[in-house]
C-alpha cells in the first residue's frame, strides 16, 4: 500500500469548514506577515499556500503584509524580492500590499491608551536588567523599581522617547500585566523599543519601535483578519496575542491558530542562516540554484504547480519536530515535469564517434516527438551525421557483464536513429580514449532486423549541429539531513563540497534558441532548465533541475512493504 501523495491532511481546513457549516464563520481573512529581512524560503512555501489557499477555497481574503519592525535588519530589495516569489507562485494579495508600519500611528494611540488605563509604563531598567528581573521557568519574576509611575509621567516620558530625546536601551515601554505570569511572555512585555534608525517606510519619523508581539495582532484586527495562522513557536505568545486584543478598542478579534512549521532534511529554513551563506559567497547569491529559497527553486527549474503540489502534500498538523523527505519535494516537480517538460537529447561528457561508412557531408533530419505523449508539444528536428557525440559514460573498453551500452566489438541503438558497431577505439598519448570509430548499419532505422538484439539504447548529438552550452550539475548544499540540528556547531562544516559540478555540453540544435527558464527533459539524463540569468561565452546555461531516479517513489515502496 502506498499513502495518497495527493493530499494530506489539513486540520486548519477542516476547522475552518465545520465553522462555516457550523454557522460559527461567515467569512475567512487570512494574512502572510514575512518580516523584509531576507528571502523567502520554502518554509514559507508552505505558510503561503496555506494562506492564500484557505482565502482560495473559503471566498476570502488573503492580505500580503510585511512585518516591517526591525529596520535595521530590513531593506527594499527583500520588499520587492517578496512580492515576485509570492507572485510567481501563483497567488495575488487582496487590495494594497500592507505593512505593519501602515499602523505605526495607530499603535502608539493605543500604547497611550494602555497607558491611561494603568496598563503600561516607561520602565529604565537596563536590557540586562530587565532579563534578571524577568525570572526564570521555575522563579517568578520582580517589579521594576519603575513599575508605578504615574501616568502622566509614563505619556509625558514615551512622547519624550519618540521625540529623539533618550538614547538607544535606555528606556522601554511596557505593559503591565504580572511579573508572576507562569508564562513568560506575561511578566510586562516590551511594547516599544528606542531605535533611533531609518526606516525603509517611515522614513526618520520614529525613533521609537513597537515590538513583534504589540504589533501583530492589533495589524490583524485593524484588517479584519480572522484567522491569523502562524507557526508553533508562538504558540506560548498567543496568550499575549488575546491580552492585547481584550485590553485595546480594537476594531474586531482575530483568532490565532499554530501550525507545525516545516523542516526539509538536508535542507536549511532559517533564514538567518540562509543570509550567511550568502554574506559569505558560499552560494551565489540568494537565488543560487541550490537555495531552498522561492527563487533559488525557480531558477533550478522548479515550477509554482510543482511547489504548490507539494505544500498539499505535507499537509498542516500541530505535530512538531518531523522532518520531511527532500525526495517528496524532487517527487513534485520530477512528475509535473514528466508530463510537461518537452525532450531533447543532450550530451554532458561528450565523446566523438566517426561514423566511417557514412560519407562525408552527408545529412539527415529526424522529425522526432517533442513529448512521447503530448502531441501538442510539436515534433523537433535532429539532425544526423558523420561525426556524433555520446556521452563517455556510454562506453566502456572492458564492459563488466551487464553493461548494454557501447563497447568494442559490441551494437548499440542511437536513439531515434541507427544501430552502430564499435569498430576502433582511438587513444592519446596518455592511453585516454578520445574517439570511437564505429559503423552503422542502415536497415535498423526505426526497426530492429529479425534475429538481431539490440539491448541498449543510447543519446547522441551530431557534432555539425550540436551547440555547445554549459550544464550544471547541483546537489544538496549540505551532506547531512540536519545541517543545524546542533546548536553548538558550525553548520557551514556539514556542506556538500560537491554541490556543483559543471560541465562543457552539446546539445541538439533544438536548444539553441530556447527562451530562459524553459524546462526540458534531456533524454536519459535528467529535467534541466535554460537559467533566468546566465550564459557565459555567449553559450546558454542550463541548471540540472533534478535527475531521473524518483528516490520518494521507492522510500514509499519500501514503507509499504514495512507495514506489510
Ligand atoms: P525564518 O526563521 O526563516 O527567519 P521567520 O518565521 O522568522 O522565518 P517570517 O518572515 O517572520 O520568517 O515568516 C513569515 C511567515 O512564514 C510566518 O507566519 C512564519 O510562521 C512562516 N514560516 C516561516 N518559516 C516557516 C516554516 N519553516 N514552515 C512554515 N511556515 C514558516
Ligand atoms: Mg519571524
Amino acid at each position: 500500500m502506498t499513502t495518497d501523495t495527493t493530499s494530506a491532511p489539513n486540520f486548519i481546513r477542516n476547522q475552518i469548514r465545520d465553522e462555516i457549516e457550523g454557522g460559527r464563520a461567515d467569512k475567512v481573512v487570512t494574512r502572510f506577515p514575512p518580516e523584509p529581512n531576507g528571502f523567502l524560503h520554502i518554509g514559507h512555501a508552505k505558510s503561503i499556500c496555506l494562506n492564500f489557499g484557505l482565502a482560495e477555497q473559503f471566498g476570502g481574503d488573503c492580505h500580503l503584509r510585511f512585518d516591517d519592525t526591525n529596520p535595521a535588519k530590513e531593506e527594499q530589495a527583500f520588499i520587492d524580492a517578496i512580492k515576485a516569489d509570492v507572485e510567481w507562485l501563483g497567488f495575488q494579495w487582496a487590495g494594497e500590499v500592507r505593512f505593519a508600519s501602515d499602523y505605526f500611528d495607530q499603535l502608539y494611540a493605543w500604547a497611550q491608551h494602555l497607558i491611561r488605563e494603568g496598563k503600561a509604563y516607561v520602565d529604565d531598567l537596563s536590557p540586562d536588567e530587565i532579563r534578571e528581573y524577568r525570572g526564570t521557568l521555575t522563579e517568578p519574576g520582580k517589579p521594576s523599581p519603575y513599575r508605578e509611575r504615574s501616568a502622566d509621567e509614563n505619556l509625558d516620558l514615551l512622547e519624550r522617547m519618540r521625540a529623539g530625546e533618550f538614547d538607544e536601551g535606555t528606556k522601554v515601554l511596557r505593559a503591565k500585566i504580572d511579573m508572576a505570569a507562569p508564562n513568560i511572555n506575561l511578566r510586562d512585555p516590551i511594547l516599544y523599543r528606542i531605535r533611533h534608525a531609518h526606516h525603509h517606510q517611515t522614513g526618520d519619523k520614529w525613533k521609537i519601535y513597537p515590538s513583534y508581539d504589540f504589533t501583530h495582532g492589533q495589524s490583524d484586527a485593524l484588517e479584519g483578519v480572522t484567522h491569523s495562522i502562524c507557526t508553533l513557536e508562538f504558540e506560548d505568545h498567543r496568550p499575549l496575542y488575546e491580552w492585547f486584543l481584550a485590553n485595546l478598542p480594537v476594531p474586531c478579534v482575530p483568532r490565532q491558530i499554530e501550525f507545525a512549521r516545516l523542516n526539509l532534511n538536508y535542507t536549511l529554513t532559517s533564514k538567518r542562516k540562509l543570509k550567511l551563506l550568502v554574506d559569505e559567497q558560499i552560494v551565489d547569491g540568494w537565488d543560487d540554484p541550490r537555495m531552498p529559497t522561492i527563487s533559488g527553486m525557480r531558477r533550478r527549474g522548479y515550477t509554482p504547480a510543482s511547489i504548490r503540489k507539494f505544500c498539499e502534500m505535507i499537509g498542516v498538523t500541530r505535530a512538531d519536530g518531523g522532518l520531511v523527505e527532500i525526495a517528496m519535494l524532487t517527487h513534485a516537480i520530477r512528475s509535473d515535469l514528466e508530463d510537461n517538460a518537452p525532450r531533447a537529447m543532450c550530451v554532458l561528457k561528450p565523446l566523438k564517434v566517426v561514423l566511417t561508412n557514412v560519407p562525408e557531408g552527408h545529412e539527415e533530419v529526424y522529425d522526432v516527438p517533442g513529448h512521447p505523449a503530448r502531441d501538442d508539444l510539436g515534433v523537433r528536428k535532429v539532425p544526423f551525421s558523420r561525426e556524433i557525440y555520446i556521452d563517455h559514460d556510454d562506453f566502456m573498453e572492458e564492459p563488466p557483464k551487464k553493461f548494454f551500452r557501447l563497447a568494442p566489438g559490441k551494437e548499440v541503438r542511437l536513439r531515434n536513429s541507427y544501430v552502430i558497431r564499435c569498430d576502433e577505439v582511438v587513444k592519446d598519448a596518455a592511453g585516454d580514449v578520445t574517439a570511437l570509430h564505429c559503423s552503422v548499419d542502415f536497415d535498423t532505422l526505426g526497426k530492429n532486423p529479425e534475429g538481431r538484439k539490440v539491448k541498449g539504447v543510447i543519446h547522441w548529438v551530431s557534432a555539425d549541429h550540436g551547440v555547445p552550452m554549459e550544464v550544471r550539475l547541483y546537489d544538496n548544499l549540505f551532506q547531512v539531513e540536519q545541517p543545524d540540528k546542533d546548536k553548538d556547531a558550525d553548520f557551514l562544516e556539514h556542506l556538500n563540497p560537491e554541490s556543483l559540478q559543471v560541465c562543457q555540453a552539446i546539445g541538439e540544435p533544438s536548444l539553441a534558441e530556447v527562451a530562459p527558464e524553459s524546462r526540458f527533459q534531456f533524454e536519459r539524463v535528467g529535467y534541466f532548465c535554460a537559467d533566468r540569468h546566465a550564459c557565459v561565452d555567449g553559450k546558454r546555461v542550463f541548471n540540472r533541475t533534478v535527475g531521473l531516479k524518483d528516490g520518494w517513489a521507492k522510500i514509499q515502496k519500501n514503507d509499504g512493504q514495512k507495514k506489510g
